[in-house]
Formats: C-alpha cells, structure tokens, sequence
C-alpha cells in the first residue's frame, strides 16, 4: 500500500516547534507549514528581554540533545544567547522556509477527516495532522490591583520588557517575588537610584553560583563532542535523580537536603534578622517552583533596596500605596506577576469531531491523555501540554521524549494502520484520577498558592518520577487510543 502523503501544521516556532519541524523532516515529513505569530522564532526567549533573563537549567542540558553548543558562555547562559541557539538551529536545519511569520493561527477545525486552519490574516491550510507547541508560559498575567492603570509612569509586564525606558538613576518598583523577579532585581539594583520590592509570599532560593565556560574548556567541547554528550547525560541523571524524582516524593532524602540548602542560604546569607524574617517562607522549599539565585540576597539587602511585604492596596498615579497608608514613590513599575497557565493553545478556537469544541472539552480545566491527545480531537497533539511534567528541568528533554512518542503516534497514519488517532475518554479518565492520587505525595501539595495548582488545588503537573516518564514516552500503548480507519 502507498504511504499516505501527510501535511502537518505546526502551532508556534518556539522551543518545541523548531524540534517538531526538524524531527519530521529527519524522517521523511517534510510537508509542513509552521505558523508563527511574531516575527521571529525563539518563543518565550524571544518575548522575555528582561534583565538579568537567563535559564536555571544548565545551558549543557537545556539544549537539544542532537545539537549540543559548545559555545556556551556561563552554566545558566543569559537569555540572548539562548534565542541565538535557536535561530541559528532553525537556520541551520533550513527550516525559515517552512516558517510563516506573523501569521497567528485563529482557528483549527476538524472535519471532513482533516484540520482546517485559518489565520488572522485570512490565510487557510488544510492538514493531516498538528501539533501543538505553543508553550505554557505564554500569556501575561496582570495582577488586579485597583488603579493599575493611573500610574504616571511607565508600567510593563515582565514579559513585555521596554527598553526604552531607562531606569539609571530612577525609582523602580518591581511587583512579584518569582523567578523572573528575583533575576530582575539582581540584575538592575546597581543601577537604579532605588528599587521597591513588592513581596506577597516570600519565597525560598537555592544559591548556586553561575561559572563562565572559559575558552579552552569550550575548545575541548568543539574537539570532543562526546565530552559534551556526556555532560548532557550526567546533568540530565543529576536533575531527574536530584531534583525531578525529591518534588514527587516530599519525604524523600533529596528533598530534605533541598531543603536544608535553602534554609541555611536565608540563615546564613541575610544577615540582618529583620529582613531575614520577612524573606523566610511559612511553607515547604519546593512547594512554589524553587528559585535558583547565587546573588538575590546579596542584592535585596543593599541600601537602595527595599523588601516591601505589606499588602498593595493600590497603585496611584506617584507609586504604589501599601495597606499601612504608605506611599512608596516610584518613576517605572514593572509587573513580574507571572502567566496565564491554562490557556495552552488558547485563545486558538479548536473545533474537534462533530463540532465539539476545546473550550468545551476543557470546561472544568485543561486535560490531555499523558498531556499529549485529547479525546474526541484525532491527530492533533500537544508538546508540553497540561499536567505534564513542568518545574526546575528541561523543558527541551521534556518536549524530545514527548515528540518521540508522537512520532510512534503519527507512524500508525503512516503506515495506514489508522487515518484518525486520540487518545480515548476512558484512558484520560483512568489517567486522571491516577495522576490526582499521586499529586497528593508531592511536595506542591504541602500548602503553598502557587500557578503550579488547579482551580482545585490539585497540582497541574506530572506527579510521578522522571524515569517514570521517560518509560511512558518510550512507546505508546495504543490499546488507549481510539483508531478509526
Ligand atoms: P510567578 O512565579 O507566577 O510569580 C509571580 C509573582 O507575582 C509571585 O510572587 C506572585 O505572588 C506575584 N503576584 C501575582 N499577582 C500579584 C498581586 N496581585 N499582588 C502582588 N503580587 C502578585 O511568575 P514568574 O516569576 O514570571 O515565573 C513564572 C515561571 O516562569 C517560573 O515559575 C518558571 O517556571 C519560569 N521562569 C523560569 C526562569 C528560568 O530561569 N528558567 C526564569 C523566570 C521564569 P504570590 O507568590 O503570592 O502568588
């Protein structure tokens, strides 16, 4: 029998969509269109320009694992460099051509055994199969705090970093004590004249310090790729042993001795006992996604700094006035108040098999078999979809282990054992409710808000070890599936 001609369309030219595009063209697939809704590829790298932006995953490991860079600057690379990796892999693996820039995909439909794309500028397309890669930290979340909008100077969300606005010399307030906050205070307490830090929930940080790669260690990297294959390796044991396997299980040895780093960090690197109470947590390290920083104490506690931890009551148009009646006056108000979690491919309006669509499926909250296929919604499939596996790893290792699953998935059309494949209600129903269970042994259970919980306080993520994935992604078992010929 001939093999069916497949056309894919590939949602976003981020991280996981520049993999996607080079994993199928390696295997023969090569009619693809990629939609990108900004000018550039890159994702998350390309929107975040913030100060002091880099990535607490090793560089060595948050790379694709066929395309290691040798050129790494720094254990944790900055930001820039890491949209420089993926232009250039997209340039490299020729991929610009299959990329159409600044067109965002508005819908998707499935009928007539195909999907039905439309973009915003009234380009259709029509395909056998897509994926998902449009990230998870995508969408700005703006904090509602009254009079937002009447601040007399400029505003920003994180993600949407002006730089044209200069901050040497001025007040700057920063609302958020995340990941992205505490790079950014880092980052510019230097240089501004005074920096208000707007503190709801103090957060606990694992120092780990940030060594440049001098030139001969990245001469020995480019002679002997081997050695940074195997760096790769080892850094993705100690992350999947260290970390990804101690958040499962919160009464794991590993996770007692995170812990401990991070209490003696506060207790022995704050050294005034006021600030140091005000910064130390009430609820378990690792709870909230665990903040990575060699320096965010050192920089909290300089003079022109300042750790505001009563509540905000309003932003007026001098500052920000806090419940004590105080006004902390201020020139730039940066708003590092995190993402929208469960949009995932939204606000794309999916339309699954008879006229069912997304929003609907989702009506409770965002659900995927393995985070990967949606009943009902055949031969579309997610990359770091909801309730996988997100947290202090590689959201490349993640996205690679994901897309070889569906590859197993999409050589069922292939092969023309099936034209239609998801995943079936009962196996995401079964999946759910055993995912649920195992939340409850996780270390994100332990009484903490954070954007890692459901509307239910159930955790949104992968409850299980990293191994426990790893072997799940190998092969798929398709007694889950639905298969419709
Ligand atoms: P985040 O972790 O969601 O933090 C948002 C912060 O804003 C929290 O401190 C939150 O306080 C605060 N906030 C939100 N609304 C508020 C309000 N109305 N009033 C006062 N405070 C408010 O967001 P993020 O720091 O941007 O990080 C998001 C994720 O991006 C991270 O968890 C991580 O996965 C990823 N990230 C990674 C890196 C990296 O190096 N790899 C760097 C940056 C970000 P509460 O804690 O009280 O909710």
């Amino acid at each position: 029998m001939n093999e069916p001609r497949l056309r894919f369309g590939i949602v976003g030219a981020g991280m996981a969509g520049i993999l996607s595009a080079i994993k199928l063209k390696e295997a023969g697939l090569d009619d693809i269109t990629v939609y990108e809704k900004a000018d550039r590829v890159g994702g998350t790298w390309r929107e975040n320009t913030y100060p002091g932006l880099s990535c607490d995953v090793p560089s060595h490991l948050y790379s694709y694992s066929f395309d290691l860079n040798p050129d790494w600057s720094h254990l944790f690379s900055p930001g820039a460099e890491i949209q420089a990796y993926f232009e250039r892999i997209a340039g490299e693996h020729d991929l610009l051509r299959c990329i159409r820039f600044s067109d965002e995909v508005v819908s998707c439909e499935f009928t007539g055994g195909r999907w039905h794309l439309a973009t915003a500028s009234g380009h259709r397309d029509e395909v056998d199969v897509v994926i998902a890669a449009t990230g998870v930290l995508h969408h700005p979340k703006y904090p509602e705090i009254d009079g937002l909008d009447s601040f007399g100077g400029p505003t920003f969300h994180s993600a949407r970093w002006d730089h044209s606005i200069p901050l040497a010399g001025r007040r700057v307030g920063i609302i958020g004590t995340g990941s992205t906050a505490v790079q950014i205070v880092s980052a510019i307490v230097d240089e501004v004249d005074n920096l208000s830090l707007f503190q709801r929930t103090a957060q606990w940080i694992l120092p780990q310090a940030n060594p440049a790669y001098s030139e001969e260690e990245r001469e020995a990297f480019r002679r002997e790729p081997q050695v940074m294959a195997d760096l790769h390796e080892n850094l993705s044991k100690l992350f999947a042993d260290g970390f990804a396997n101690a958040v499962v299980d919160a009464e794991s040895p590993q996770m007692k001795l995170l812990e401990e780093a991070c209490r003696a960090n506060l207790e022995q690197n704050v050294h005034d006992p006021d600030l140091r109470d005000k910064l130390r947590p009430d609820y378990r390290a690792a709870c909230k996604r665990l903040i990575i920083s060699p320096d965010f104490y050192e920089a909290i506690a300089k003079p022109n700094a300042e750790l505001v931890t009563e509540g905000i009551e309003a932003i007026v148009p001098d500052g920000v006035r806090t419940r004590d009646g105080r006004l902390h006056e201020l020139d730039v108000l940066v708003l590092a108040t995190g993402f929208k979690v469960d949009a995932f491919m939204r606000p794309m309006a999916i339309t699954g098999r008879n006229g069912r669509g997304l929003d609907e499926a989702w009506r409770d909250r965002p659900q995927a078999y393995l985070s990967i296929s949606i009943p009902g919604f055949p031969n579309l499939f997610m990359l770091n979809g909801p309730n996988g596996p997100v947290g202090n790893f590689s959201l490349i290792e993640v996205a690679e282990l994901q897309f070889g699953y569906i590859m197993q998935l999409i050589d069922c059309i292939r092969s023309g054992r099936c034209r239609e494949i998801s995943a079936s209600a009962s196996a995401l129903e079964a999946f759910e409710a055993e995912r649920e269970e195992a939340a409850k042994g996780t270390v994100w259970m332990t009484g903490c808000r954070s954007w890692y919980l459901d509307d239910r306080g159930i955790p949104a993520v992968w409850p299980w070890t990293f191994d426990r994935f790893r072997a799940e992604m190998s092969a798929p078992d398709i007694s889950d599936y639905e298969l419709v010929s």
